[in-house]
């Protein structure tokens, strides 16, 4: 299964990324967590990628891309993947349509998780005082949700004009959240194709 996991910062994408890749055998593909191991390793995509993360800037397309693309072509990935945090942007859904489209491969389904704003605010500010990430200080966190919305919202409007959204709550318990999004993509293959 080829899953899309949408969903502005602080939505719980990643800890719910872990829990659906173990549940359904795939590996979950993590931009984000990707560009902050390069960045903690120092590597030359970390060097050229900090900036960004520090500053709550998406990181340029062309580079993004190409680091997805390689990611994909790893073995673990010809099961199918769960990628969270990406397409964040329209030149961004090309490229995967490229890469998807080239494997014969299109992508299942694409679970966008929706919270409220203020319980957005509150876990990413709760979040800087447990894991001080460096992008969780209130400009940056305010910069990253104007980007989400200016940016990565319109992705949801062409996901669902192909019939593959699914739009989930993500308040509430995390194991409960989990069930919410396996029933909406057992629901969503278990409709007939067109
Ligand atoms: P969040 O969803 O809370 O922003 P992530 O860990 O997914 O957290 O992303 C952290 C940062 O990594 C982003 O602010 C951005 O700088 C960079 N990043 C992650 N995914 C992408 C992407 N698809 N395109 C561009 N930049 C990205």
């Amino acid at each position: 299964m080829r899953i899309l996991l949408m969903g502005p910062p602080g939505a719980g994408k990643g800890t719910q990324a872990a829990r659906l890749a173990t549940a359904l055998g795939v590996p979950a593909i993590s931009t984000g967590e990707i560009f902050r191991a390069n960045v903690e390793a120092q590597t030359p995509l970390g060097r050229e990628a900090k900036r960004y993360l520090n500053a709550g800037r998406y990181v340029p397309d062309n580079v993004t891309n190409g680091l997805v693309r390689e990611r994909l072509q790893h073995s673990d990935a010809e099961r199918g993947w769960l990628l969270d945090g990406y397409p964040r942007t329209l030149a961004q859904l090309d490229a995967l349509d490229d890469m998807t489209a080239s494997a014969g491969q299109g992508v299942d389904a694409v679970v966008a998780l929706d919270v409220n704003h203020e319980l957005l605010v509150r876990r990413l500010t709760e979040r800087a005082r447990t894991q001080g990430r460096d992008d969780d200080t209130e400009d940056v966190i305010r910069h990253r949700q104007l980007l989400y919305r200016e940016q990565t919202c319109p992705l949801l409007a062409a996901y669902e004009e192909r019939s593959l959204l699914s739009t989930v709550n993500g308040e509430g318990e995390v194991g409960e959240v989990t069930r919410r999004i396996l029933d909406a993509l057992s629901s969503k293959s278990a409709r007939p194709a067109g």
